[in-house]
């Protein structure tokens, strides 16, 4: 099929025939670079074999007379190739990057398998479609989808890959045309991708010619989108390569645990609730050897001419908070302020005994308001942070 006319401005365009509708098995091909748009670099063929990103299948990489195609974009009419440089007008010989078309044929026969399982076990509809770089996805509507849903979905799935059923197209009217999973909106002749006995799909994409070559289907995340549930999907090489990069991963787990990979999420799991109870001892062990530390620098510390005793500790790292407990069991006791400053970032801790007729909050706030610092707190405790660790003595010496 190849059409010409001339549009209001004489231009000649010619409608790129598109190679891979009738063989989605053709990667070298000759043709003859018609046009060139922009720099040179964007070209348009006689016919082409490089797919354009459409209906949720990526574009197709490859070369042209050598030269890399970066992009393949669908003009409607025509088909564009971004080329990584320029190229003349004339005969080329093309080259389509056969490993990655072949995934997205994997991946994109595997989405009308995965599609149609789910509409006849589970009347779930498949309203969208995405094949990315990692993983593809479908999104579900028409009833909830589950872990059991999924797994007889995958179990059928590859029943169906292991018949090798054929995978046909045909060009159907679309006024009579019947027994389509998903009604097309399109109008005149319908290229129809059939699986044998279980879909008809209105589809342009890139297919294999049986389920077999799908290989191996596993369906993997969940996830609620809105009113749908996205289902992400692997099918063939990438399903092996993900298996083999679980099983690593996984493996590595049991390696560490001593364990082997069926007993890995019981053993995670003990090891978990044993590093939660060990985390709860050592927080009373840290809050039992607090309130003795202070207690005993409560009694080491002489009380000054007005009873009250003084300590001002000086941290270089840390938090304030690793002090506040040693701050707290100071000033349990009677006539108690307790200083503490850190460094790093510059801040101060005052706690005062109830006893002191000191407020932590307002005398604090006072010290670092004159150097430019903020902070605050309540009667007993207060906290705050000053611009420059140079400021710090100046707070301690007015508190
Ligand atoms: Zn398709």
């Amino acid at each position: 099929m190849r059409i010409s006319y001339l549009d209001s401005a004489k231009i000649t365009v010619s409608m790129t025939q598109r190679l891979y509708y009738h063989d989605s098995y053709l990667r070298e091909f000759d043709a003859s670079a018609l046009e060139s748009a922009g720099d040179g670099s964007t070209v348009y063929l006689d016919r082409t074999a490089f797919y354009p990103t459409s209906g949720g299948q990526p574009f197709d990489v490859g070369t042209i007379a050598g030269v890399a195609v970066r992009e393949v974009v669908d003009e409607g009419d025509r088909v564009a190739h971004l080329l990584a440089a320029p190229l003349p007008t004339g005969p080329v010989a093309c080259s389509v990057d056969w490993t990655r078309r072949f995934d997205h044929m994997q991946q994109h026969t595997g989405q009308h398998l995965i599609s149609a399982v789910f509409e006849e076990l589970f009347t779930l509809r498949t309203v969208s479609f995405h094949l990315g770089a990692e993983s593809a996805t479908i999104d579900l509507e028409g009833g909830p989808v589950d872990g059991r849903v999924v797994s007889a979905v995958e179990a059928r799935a590859n029943e169906i890959v292991w018949e090798n059923r054929p995978v046909a197209v045909t060009y159907e009217d679309a006024g009579t045309v019947e027994g389509l999973r998903k009604a097309s909106d399109r109008e005149g002749t319908l290229r129809i991708v059939s699986i044998d006995r279980l879909d008809r799909s209105a589809c342009g994409g890139t297919h294999v010619r049986a389920t077999g070559e799908i290989g191996m289907v596993s369906l993997r995340k969940l996830e609620k989108i809105r009113q749908s549930v996205r289902v992400e999907f692997l099918c063939g090489g990438r399903a092996v390569r993900r298996a083999r990069a679980d099983y690593e991963a996984l493996n590595r787990v049991a390696q560490i645990f001593s364990a082997s990979l069926d007993d890995v999420p019981g053993v995670v799991a003990a090891q978990m609730e044993a590093g939660r109870s060990g985390d709860k001892a050592r927080r009373k062990l840290e809050l039992d050897l607090a309130a003795y530390r202070g207690k005993e620098l409560y009694q080491n510390t002489a009380p000054g001419p007005d009873g009250v005793r003084r300590t001002v500790r000086r941290a270089t790292s840390g938090s304030l908070d690793e002090l506040r407990a040693l701050a707290q069991n100071f000033t349990a006791q009677s006539q108690a302020v307790f200083v503490a400053t850190l460094a790093t970032p510059p801040s101060v801790l005052l706690a005062t005994s109830a006893d002191s007729g000191v407020d932590a909050g307002q005398k604090l706030k006072a010290a670092l308001s004159e150097v430019g610092g903020r902070g605050g707190g309540a009667a007993r405790m207060a906290q705050g942070s000053v611009p420059d660790g140079a400021l710090l003595d100046r707070v301690v010496e007015k508190l």
